[in-house]
């Protein structure tokens, strides 16, 4: 499963952190989360970063997807990495 979203601040990111057992979806109210990889795509300035293969909570009704802080945070200093050097679109992968 492959969900794209475009977050347009880094900061927007905590709403989508939670924990890592199964859950109800907070969106659609509806859904229970399945463990699953997600591409996530984030922007900061000039720079659009692309992380595949985020393992996340995954909403198996309407796809929003809850992040475990330990992968947030791994996600965000991949980001932040690709923003110091200035690139303008850099795809990267999660698992090191
Ligand atoms: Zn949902």
């Amino acid at each position: 499963m492959v969900i794209v979203a475009y977050i347009s601040e880094l900061s927007l990111w905590e709403v989508a952190i939670n924990q890592e057992k199964p859950m109800k979806c907070a969106v659609c109210r509806h859904g229970e989360t399945a463990l699953g990889c997600i591409t996530a795509t984030l922007g900061q300035q000039e720079t659009i970063v692309v992380v595949r293969e985020v393992p996340a909570q995954v909403c198996r009704q309407c796809g929003e997807y809850y992040l475990d802080e330990t992968i947030a945070n791994r996600v965000f200093a991949l980001a932040s990495h690709s923003v110091q050097r200035h690139a303008q679109v850099e795809i990267v992968h999660y698992i090191a």
